[in-house]
């Protein structure tokens, strides 16, 4: 292995700077050349590709976003569009390919390692959606911006004696709600993984006021239920005043917590470790402490699993 490529695809998460900075890094220190390809698999397909050196990815550690740009490639989805891809590989003479991105990004890695192409993915999203790691890189700090929020809404609620309703992301999970509700005492979590009933919402905000309590945050992972909706209907049922706040690409951005720096400079150079051992197509995950690999398809056949016992927790907590 001589030269090893490097992208980001998807939505971009903080700390996929502090991974692009791990492979250039470990690479070069192991005598192999680093090219970054720009703006995902588009930028493969368009050859938008230049050598990375130490100093590239110096001063990069703390930003959030991705230096390389990130994009969504629907003609990467296509066998033309793959073969565009391996031909640049060819042109460019790259042996292996780092993807840092999402499941869609794995999947289209995938695809590439038909070709022959050795290919290793890096758990990078927000959401923490990705079943075979614990956590994802930028996950942290994405809940991290979520509690920051929680704690300045929770001061204007409880002056106003309100009920606050924040949207956060996470699309089909609700692990950003999950923690941040749990880290920022939220009075209800509702999240795609647990039915939910608006009743019960009420329920919990109608005993709570009878106990005498002013504020009220529930914390609500976006596609779950229309946030604007659910506050008609609470109002509604409960005679409390209800605010919607959603909080949308904020949690994207942002300087990476330690967390998510120290996560992302293991698992890019444990990715590099895996390229230069000849093993491939994997994806790196962390389990418990430990950063570990999986084979590709058997990550990508993966179920996430919820933590329903700290969902439960959160609720013992919040009564
Ligand atoms: P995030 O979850 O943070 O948005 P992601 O990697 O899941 O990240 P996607 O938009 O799903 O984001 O995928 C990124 C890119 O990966 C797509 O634009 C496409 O080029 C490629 N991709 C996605 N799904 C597939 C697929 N099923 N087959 C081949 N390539 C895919």
């Amino acid at each position: 292995m001589k030269t090893i490529g490097v992208l980001t695809s998807g939505g971009d998460a903080p700390g996929m700077n502090a991974a692009i900075r791990a492979v250039v890094r470990t690479a070069i220190y192991n005598k192999v050349r680093v090219l970054g390809i720009k703006r995902g698999f588009n930028g493969l397909i368009r050859g938008e590709i230049e050598e990375m050196d130490v100093a590239s990815v110096g001063e990069i550690i703390h930003r959030g976003g991705t230096i390389l740009h990130t994009a969504r490639c629907e003609e990467f989805k296509t066998e033309e569009g793959l073969k565009k891809a391996y031909n640049i590989i060819k042109i460019f003479g790259i042996d292996g390919i780092i993807v840092i991105g999402g499941d869609g990004s794995f999947r289209g890695a995938r695809d590439l390692s038909k070709f022959g192409v050795p290919v290793v993915g890096i758990p990078g999203t927000i959401d923490n959606d990705i079943a075979c790691t614990d956590f994802t890189i930028g996950f942290d700090t994405a809940v991290n911006t979520v509690l920051d929020a929680l704690n300045k809404i929770r001061d204007t609620v409880t002056s106003h004696e309100r009920v606050n309703i924040i949207e956060v992301m996470g699309r089909n999970a609700g692990d950003i709600a999950l923690y941040a509700g749990l880290s920022g005492g939220a009075e209800d979590i509702i999240v795609p993984e647990i039915p939910f009933n608006v009743d019960n919402v009420c329920r919990i905000l109608i005993e709570g006021k009878n106990r005498g309590k002013v504020s009220y945050i529930l914390i609500v992972a976006e596609g779950t239920k229309n946030s604007f909706q659910l506050a008609k209907e609470v109002e509604e049922k409960t005679g409390l005043e209800v605010r919607v706040t959603v909080l949308g690409h904020i949690q994207r951005g942002g300087s990476p917590t330690a967390a998510d720096r120290i996560l992302a400079s293991r698992m890019g150079a444990h990715a590099v470790k895996l390229l230069l051992s000849g093993k491939s197509n994997r994806v790196v995950a962390i389990r418990g402490s430990q950063i570990v690999d999986y084979d590709i398809d058997e990550a990508l056949s993966m179920k996430k699993e919820f933590d329903h016992e700290m969902y439960e927790l959160a609720k013992i907590l919040s009564i």
